[in-house]
Order: C-alpha cells, then sequence, then structure tokens
C-alpha cells in the first residue's frame, strides 16, 4: 500500500492555504504545507499597506455586491466563513481588532505581522507540518489527486489543495505557478489579468497634475464602442505621471474587460453633490467676486490649485480673459467639464503591480459547496487562484479564508471517506 506523507498536502502558505491547513488539522488530519518561501505569508505581511485589512465587517448582501466577477460561487464558502466569523476566529486567537471607515477590519495594533503570526502559532498548536519547497506537478492515481512532485522530492496524501495565489506581485511567491500545475491536470485557466490596479493614460493632463489627489469626486468608466457606463461609484482618486490610480480607480479596473488600447474613458465629476444650474450659479458667484481678475486667477474657490491650469486648456477659454467677459456659452463649457473630467484610458499598469489577478481557474470546474475539482477528485482549490475576485475593504482576504476553510473541511472530510473505504 502506498506511504502517504501526511493525510493531505496544501500547497501556499498564503492566507488562503494557512486557513485550508487549519480547518483541516482542526478535523483532526495531518497536513503537510508546501510553501515555496522561506516564511509563510510574505504577501499578507504588506496588506493594507503593512496594517491588513482582513476584512469587511458587512452584511451578506454588501458583501456580494463587493465581488464583481463569480459572487454566486462564493455561496457556500461564505456560508463556512463569513466576515464575522473570521473576526471571530481571529480575536479567538488572540488578535485584537478594530474596524475603521467602511467597515474595514485591521488588526488594532495596525501590524500585518500580527495577522500572520496568529495564523503561524494556530498552525505550529496544531501540528501543521511545513514544508519549504516548490511544487512541479501533481501527481495522479486512476485520475485522482494522490501526491506532488516538488524540488525536494514526492510528496503523498490521500488529497491535495492548491492555494497558490495569482501572479500579481511575483516577489512574494504568486507566480502562476500553480496555473501550471491545474493546467496539467487538466484545468482551464482564465487568462489571468490585473486587477484593483492604476490606469494609464495618455493625457499629459494627468502627469501635469501628478500628485494631486481629488476626494469627494464621482468617477464613470465607459466603454467607448457601446457607449454604455459600465463602472460609476464616488470617491477618492489620484492623478499620476503615467495616469490615474487610487481606490476609485482601482475598484473601476476591476471592470476593465477590453484589453484594446484606447476601449475606454473615465469620466471625472469634479462636483458630484451640484446639479449643472446649481454649478452654473456657484460659478457666477464666484464671477462677481472677481469680475476684473483674468480666468485664470479666478478659479482657486472652484479647483485645487494644480488644476487650475489643465482646467483652463482643457475648456479652451484664454486664461488671460477678462471674468467678466465670459459669455453664458463658455460658463456652461465649464459647467460641461466640471461635470465630465475626461482621462483617455490606454490600458492598466502591469500586473506585477496589480492588489489582485482576475481570471483563474474556471469556476464551472469546481464544486462550489466542496471547493473540489469536478475534474480531478482529491483536488482541491483555494483563494485567488480562483477565477473570483473582489474590490478593495478586505474582501478578497476574506474570499481567500472562506474559499480556503470549505477547501480544508472538505479535504478532511474526503479523507475520512477514504479510509473508511480502506
Ligand atoms: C500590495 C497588496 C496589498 C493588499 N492588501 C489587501 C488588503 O488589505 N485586504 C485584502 O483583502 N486583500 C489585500 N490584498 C490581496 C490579498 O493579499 C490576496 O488576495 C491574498 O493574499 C490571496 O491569498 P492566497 O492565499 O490565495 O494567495 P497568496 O497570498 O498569493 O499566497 C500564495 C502562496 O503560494 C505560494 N506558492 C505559489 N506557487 C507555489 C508553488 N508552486 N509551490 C509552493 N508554494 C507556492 C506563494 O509563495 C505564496 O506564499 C493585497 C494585495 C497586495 C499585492
Amino acid at each position: 500500500m502506498r506511504k502517504n506523507n501526511a493525510d493531505l498536502l496544501v500547497v501556499g502558505g498564503g492566507p488562503a492555504g494557512m486557513m485550508a491547513a487549519i480547518a483541516a488539522a482542526e478535523a483532526g488530519k495531518s497536513v503537510l504545507l508546501v510553501e515555496q518561501n522561506d516564511r509563510l505569508g510574505k504577501k499578507l505581511r504588506i496588506t493594507g499597506k503593512g496594517r491588513c485589512n482582513i476584512t469587511n465587517d458587512c452584511d451578506r448582501d454588501t458583501f456580494f455586491e463587493n465581488i464583481p466577477t463569480n459572487p454566486k460561487f462564493l455561496y457556500a464558502a461564505y456560508a463556512a466563513l463569513s466576515p464575522q466569523d473570521t473576526m471571530a476566529f481571529f480575536e479567538g486567537l488572540g488578535l485584537e481588532l478594530k474596524t475603521e471607515r467602511g467597515r474595514r477590519v485591521f488588526p488594532a495594533s495596525d501590524k500585518a505581522i500580527d495577522v500572520e503570526k496568529a495564523l503561524e502559532s494556530r498552525l505550529r498548536e496544531l501540528r501543521v507540518e511545513i514544508l519549504p519547497a516548490k511544487a512541479k506537478q501533481l501527481i495522479l492515481e486512476d485520475g485522482r489527486a494522490v501526491g506532488l512532485s516538488t524540488n525536494r522530492g514526492d510528496l503523498l496524501a490521500f488529497a491535495v489543495i492548491l492555494a497558490t495565489g495569482g501572479k500579481s506581485y511575483p516577489l512574494t511567491g504568486s507566480d502562476g505557478s500553480g496555473y501550471a500545475l491545474a493546467e496539467a491536470a487538466g484545468h482551464a485557466i482564465k487568462a489571468p489579468l490585473p486587477s484593483l490596479v492604476p490606469l494609464t493614460s495618455s493625457a499629459r493632463t494627468c502627469a501635469e497634475m501628478q500628485g494631486l489627489s481629488l476626494r469627494n469626486v464621482s468617477l464613470r468608466l465607459v466603454d467607448n464602442e457601446s457607449g454604455k457606463t459600465v463602472f460609476t461609484d464616488f470617491g477618492e482618486m489620484l492623478f499620476t505621471h503615467f495616469g490615474i490610480s487610487g481606490p476609485l480607480v482601482l475598484s473601476a479596473s476591476a471592470h476593465l474587460t477590453k484589453r484594446e488600447k484606447n476601449a475606454y474613458t473615465v469620466f471625472i465629476d469634479l462636483k458630484p453633490a451640484l446639479d449643472e444650474a446649481t454649478l452654473d450659479n456657484r460659478i457666477l458667484s464666484d464671477f462677481s467676486k472677481y469680475q476684473n481678475k483674468d480666468f485664470c486667477n479666478a478659479l482657486s474657490d472652484l479647483l485645487p490649485e494644480k488644476m487650475i491650469l489643465p482646467f483652463v486648456k482643457e475648456v479652451g477659454i484664454d486664461g488671460r480673459k477678462k471674468v467678466h467677459s465670459i459669455t453664458k456659452e463658455e460658463r456652461a463649457r465649464m459647467v460641461r467639464l466640471l461635470k465630465n473630467f475626461a482621462i483617455p484610458v490606454t490600458g492598466t499598469r502591469p500586473i506585477d503591480e496589480a492588489i489582485i489577478t482576475r481570471g483563474g481557474i474556471s469556476v464551472g470546474e469546481i464544486n462550489p459547496k466542496t471547493m473540489e475539482s469536478k475534474l480531478v477528485p482529491g483536488l482541491y482549490f483555494a483563494g485567488e487562484i480562483i477565477d473570483v475576485d473582489a474590490y478593495t475593504g478586505g474582501f478578497n482576504l476574506q474570499i481567500a479564508f472562506s474559499t480556503g476553510r470549505l477547501a480544508g473541511l472538505h479535504a478532511a472530510e474526503s479523507v475520512l471517506n477514504q479510509t473508511e473505504g480502506n
């Protein structure tokens, strides 16, 4: 009979793999966690700018509204571990938490490393064995996943959980090698693309305004071909030397399905609280205050300093024109531009700079109730390797934890069935 190294093998010591290993070990199974880095949770340690936005303390509807890709696939994973369960889990490990704006949950210490340490100490408590090795291939027996070939030799078990993450920030270890393992076993991979990533633009106005951050603006992402708005939201954004960034822009990037160079335009409403008529009145009142000034010197109440010259150029009114001689039609142009400041989008920054990867193992080939492959029995998936992704706010880590727990529990159950069958 085959001699197993453990009941279960987990590939990837990120949040999904660690949670899967914990769930399986809590269910009484022996677990071997294979991680190619010399330490666990390398990406986890840099999340939330080093503070780790663990989850979002929101209700169920809000959770799924924040998942633009394949939300329904996650219903069972959510039931296995909700954001509130995640909070209780970490608090149970002695990690104090705090909730900030937008219901974002962080460790009270503001240190991502404390989250990683909490998971690691639970792994040790449960005697999960950690092997620093790179998984190269799945070992299949009669079509069933029974092990791994690694750079440190072959490993055998009753089941294998792949939690190797996506392709973004590859220096953290998420180098996409897990896709190749799954592909070699027959799985289809939806092309990995950058998401939650800054957008590039050819507009020189972006470079001119670099460093300028806008708060309380609304942003619309429009598909140039269909003219349809594919994303709209309100919040904060930033101009950079290459284009635009900031929370609103990162969320918008999750909706870029076309990869052609000039497929989208971003429109910024600089005054979302004012309708056109109210905005025109506001301009009139500024103009009466500055009536003898040049146009370019009369905009400081309306716009941030860095935006005045680019705005004057865009609106096509001579900056030296006296305010009292600005026509009604020119004011209408100003209103239109304030409500629709256009940034042509040429694409995104590369996947290396993306917070997450969109795409991955096709969800149609995974049983959503168990995270087991529909093609290869004994093979389970968890975390960002799966074709699911969410906005910023703690939702992506919650997906990793929820799918990790579900995969761990069911992989453990499958071990039980096999040992009973023996
Ligand atoms: C800068 C940044 C900030 C972020 N901040 C947040 C945040 O605050 N909140 C939030 O919700 N999300 C955040 N995210 C997203 C979040 O980090 C990921 O969604 C999450 O880490 C995915 O977890 P995972 O376990 O699936 O994959 P990863 O965390 O990518 O872990 C995968 C692990 O598998 C290992 N591995 C890969 N291939 C192999 C192999 N062949 N053999 C052995 N080991 C292998 C890797 O070394 C890695 O350790 C952030 C991401 C980035 C890049």
